[in-house]
C-alpha cells in the first residue's frame, strides 16, 4: 500500500502510518539523534564502569596492604579511573542534555507545522465534521507524543540496553556464573514488564478516557452554568456531575490497583536480584572463587541495574500512550485531502464573472440529493437574489460556487471556466462571502478588517468600515481599532460581527459578491443604510444575495426561487408578483405579517398593518421603519 494518501499539492507528504510517521521525523534530525545516542553510550558506560573502578581501588588497597608497599603508586591508576568515569558521566549526559534542550521544542514545531500544513488542506466536510478545538488539541498531542517516544528511546530504553550489556560483560569477567544469573534474570524482568504493561494498559485507558470525560463535562456544564442558573438548575448539576466522578472514581481505582500490583512485582524481582546476587556471589567468594573486589563489583552493579531498570512497566506504558497518542493523531488529521488542486490547475484572474451551473447534482449523502441536474446562469455583472424555504438548497447552492464541495456530476464554470480546474486560492481570491454569523480571529479589529487584503493602509481600513457602518461602533469601543475582539467575535454583538466582516468584503473588493443572510442580525433601520452601502459595493460585480427578508432582494435585477433543490421561479420581483406563484406568497405574507424582524411572519396580520402584497420595495423597508418607531416609542 502506499505510504502517502492523496493529498494537496501544496501540502507536506506526511506518511499516514504512525510508525512511518515517527521513521519521517526520526530521518529529519537522525544526525542529532546518533549524537545523542553517541553520547548517550559514554555516559550510561561511564556510570557502570564505576563499580569496576570501585573493584580496582579495593583490589590496590588490599595488595598494598599484604604487601606492604606505597598506597599512593598503586591507587592511583584506579583512582584516576574513578574520577575520570564521574566526571565522564557529567560531562557526556549534560552533553546529551544540551542537545535535548536544542532539539526538543524543535522536533514538536516540526511535527506541528506539518500537521497544521497538512490539515489546512482538509476540506469544508471534514472540518465541520471535528470540533476545531479537538482538532487542535490532536496536533499538539501528536507532538508531544513524538517528542516523548524520542527521549524514551534515546534517554530510558537505550540506556538500560548499555547498561544491562556491559554490566553483564563485567560480571562476565568476574565470573560466568554471576553473568548468567544477571543476565537471565534481566531478560525474565524485561519480558515480564512488558507483558504487565500491556495487561494494565486497557485500566490505564480507560481511566484516562474517563478523566477526559469528567474533563469535558465541567467544561460543558461550566459554559452553560449561565442556563443552569436561570433553570435554577444548580443542585441538578452538581448530581450529574458527582455520577461521572464516582464512575470516574471506579475505573481509576481500577487502573490504580492494577499498577500497585505491578509495583509489588517489580519490587519483588528486584529483591530476587539483590538477596540471589549477594548469596551466590558470597557462595563463590567463599569457595575462593571470586575475590573482594569482584565481590563488591558484582554486589554494586546489581545495585546500578536495579536502579536503571526502576519502573520499567510504568516507562513501558508511558510508551504506548506516547505511541497511542501519535496514532490517534495521525489517524484523524493524515487522511486523503478531499478537494485539491487537480495537476495543472491554473491560476485565473475573474474578468467578469459570469456563473454558469451545467447540469450539476449534488448529495451531502448518496441518499439525500439536493441539486439534480441543475442548470442556470448568471450572466455577469448581475444581481441576484435567492430565495426559498428553510433547507431548500440556498446556502448549499452557494457553498458549490465556493468550491466547498465538489458536485457529483455536471459543472460549474464562471467565466466558462471550469472552477474545479482553477486553483483554489486563485478562486477564493476572486469570490467575496459574508455569512450569516461571521467568525471573527481573535485579533485586533483593524486585523479583522484587513484581512480582506492585507496590503490595504489604515486609511482604507477605516474608509471601509465607514463604508459598513462599523466605524461609529468601533470608535465608541475603548482602544478602538486596535482592541481585540474576543474569541471568535464573542465580544460584538451580530450585527456588529456582520457589520465587521462587510467591511473586509469591501477591503477586498472581488469581482464576485456573495451574501448568505449577510444582513439579518441587523435591525431594519441599519440595515437599511447598510444596504445603500451594499448597493455601492454590489456595482460592477456580479452579486448572489440569500435572504429571508424579501424587501432585502426585492430590488435586484433577478431573483431565484429555491424548492427543495429546484429552482422554481425565476424572474424580476414584478415578473414573480405577477405569476402569483410561490414567490407572490412569500411576499403577500411577509409583506402582511412582517412584524419587524423577529420572524413575525408566522404570526397572523394585523388589519391596520396589513400592506400591499404588489407595494414596492421601498415601500415595504418604509412600512417597516414606520413600525421600528411605532415600537421604540
Ligand atoms: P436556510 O434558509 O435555513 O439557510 P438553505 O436553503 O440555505 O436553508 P441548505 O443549507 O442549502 O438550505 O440545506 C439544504 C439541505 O441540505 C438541507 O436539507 C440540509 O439539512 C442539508 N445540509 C446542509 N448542510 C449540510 C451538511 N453539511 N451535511 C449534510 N447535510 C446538509
Ligand atoms: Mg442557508
Amino acid at each position: 500500500m502506499d505510504d502517502f494518501v492523496q493529498r494537496a499539492p501544496s501540502a507536506p507528504q506526511l506518511p499516514a502510518t504512525p510508525f512511518r510517521f515517527v521513521a519521517y521525523f526520526i530521518a529529519r534530525f537522525r544526525w542529532w539523534y546518533v549524537g545523542m545516542l553517541v553520547l548517550e553510550t559514554i555516559n550510561s558506560t561511564c556510570g557502570i564502569l564505576i563499580p569496576y573502578a570501585t573493584g580496582q581501588i579495593i583490589k590496590a588497597v588490599t595488595r598494598a596492604h599484604e604487601q606492604s608497599l606505597s598506597l599512593v603508586a598503586h591507587l592511583s591508576g584506579p583512582l584516576w579511573l574513578f574520577i575520570a568515569l564521574a566526571i565522564g558521566e557529567v560531562v557526556f549526559s549534560r552533553a546529551g542534555g544540551a542537545c535535548q534542550i536544542y532539539v526538543g521544542p524543535r522536533q514538536r514545531q516540526a511535527v506541528t507545522r506539518a500537521m497544521y500544513a497538512y490539515l489546512q488542506h482538509h476540506s469544508h466536510r471534514f472540518l465541520s465534521n471535528d470540533f476545531a478545538g479537538s482538532l487542535a488539541h490532536k496536533i499538539s498531542e501528536t507532538a508531544m507524543g513524538y517528542s516523548q517516544t524520542i527521549w524514551t528511546l534515546i534517554f530510558d530504553f537505550y540506556p538500560m540496553v548499555i547498561v544491562f550489556g556491559v554490566a553483564i560483560y563485567m560480571l562476565d569477567r568476574a565470573h560466568r556464573g554471576l553473568a548468567e544469573f544477571v543476565a537471565i534474570w534481566a531478560v525474565c524482568f524485561v519480558a515480564a514488564s512488558f507483558w504487565l504493561a500491556t495487561r494494565t494498559r486497557p485500566f490505564a485507558v480507560a481511566a484516562s478516557a474517563a478523566r477526559s470525560e469528567t474533563t469535558g463535562r465541567v467544561v460543558d456544564a461550566v459554559t452553560n452554568l449561565t442556563s443552569t442558573r436561570l433553570f435554577a438548575r444548580l443542585d441538578y448539576e452538581r448530581e450529574y456531575l458527582d455520577a461521572q466522578l464516582d464512575k470516574e472514581l471506579r475505573a481509576v481505582m481500577k487502573s490504580n490497583t492494577y499498577s500497585e500490583r505491578v509495583r509489588w512485582f517489580q519490587y519483588s524481582a528486584a529483591a530476587v536480584l539483590k538477596i540471589g546476587v549477594l548469596y551466590y556471589a558470597l557462595l563463590l567468594w567463599g569457595r575462593g572463587e571470586i575475590s573482594v573486589a569482584e565481590f563488591v563489583v558484582a554486589v554494586t552493579t546489581t545495585l546500578l541495574i536495579i536502579n536503571e531498570a526502576r519502573n520499567l512497566s510504568r516507562r513501558f506504558l508511558e510508551f504506548f500512550e506516547y505511541l497511542g497518542n501519535i496514532a490517534n493523531g495521525v489517524h484523524t488529521i493524515v487522511r486523503p485531502h478531499e478537494i485539491v488542486d487537480v495537476p495543472g490547475a491554473v491560476r485565473t484572474t475573474i474578468e467578469r464573472g459570469r456563473i454558469e451551473f451545467r447540469e450539476v447534482s449534488f448529495a451531502y449523502a448518496p441518499e439525500q440529493p439536493i441539486f439534480q441536474h441543475l442548470s442556470v446562469t448568471i450572466p455577469a455583472g448581475q444581481r441576484v437574489g435567492l430565495v426559498g424555504f428553510s433547507g431548500s438548497g440556498k446556502s448549499t447552492f452557494v457553498s458549490l460556487i465556493l468550491r466547498l464541495y465538489d458536485p457529483q456530476a455536471g459543472r460549474i464554470l464562471i467565466d466558462g471556466q471550469d472552477i474545479g480546474t482553477m486553483t483554489q486560492d486563485s478562486l477564493h481570491s476572486q469570490l467575496s462571502l459574508i455569512p450569516q454569523d461571521p467568525n471573527l480571529f481573535h485579533r485586533s479589529l483593524l486585523e479583522n478588517i484587513r484581512y480582506g487584503r492585507l496590503e490595504a493602509t489604515d486609511e482604507e481600513v477605516v474608509d471601509a468600515a465607514r463604508k459598513a457602518h462599523a466605524h461609529e461602533f468601533i470608535t465608541k469601543i475603548q482602544g478602538q481599532y486596535a482592541s481585540p475582539v474576543g474569541e471568535r467575535g464573542v465580544k460584538l454583538s451580530g450585527g456588529q460581527r456582520q457589520r465587521i466582516a462587510i467591511a473586509r468584503v469591501v477591503v477586498k473588493n472581488a469581482p464576485i459578491l456573495i451574501l448568505d443572510e449577510a444582513t439579518s442580525s441587523l435591525d431594519s433601520i441599519t440595515e437599511q443604510a447598510i444596504q445603500d452601502t451594499l448597493n455601492d459595493v454590489m456595482q460592477d460585480k456580479t452579486v448572489i444575495v440569500v435572504a429571508h427578508r424579501l424587501s432585502t432582494i426585492a430590488h435586484l435585477d433577478r431573483i431565484l426561487v429555491f424548492d427543495q433543490g429546484r429552482i422554481v421561479e425565476d424572474g424580476t420581483h414584478e415578473e414573480l408578483l405577477a405569476q402569483r406563484g410561490a414567490y407572490y406568497q412569500l411576499w403577500s405574507r411577509q409583506a402582511g405579517g412582517f412584524v419587524l424582524d423577529d420572524g413575525g411572519a408566522d404570526e397572523p396580520a394585523k388589519e391596520e398593518e396589513q400592506v400591499d402584497p404588489a407595494a414596492t420595495p421601498e415601500e415595504v423597508v418604509g412600512n417597516d421603519r414606520r413600525r421600528v418607531q411605532r415600537r421604540i416609542y
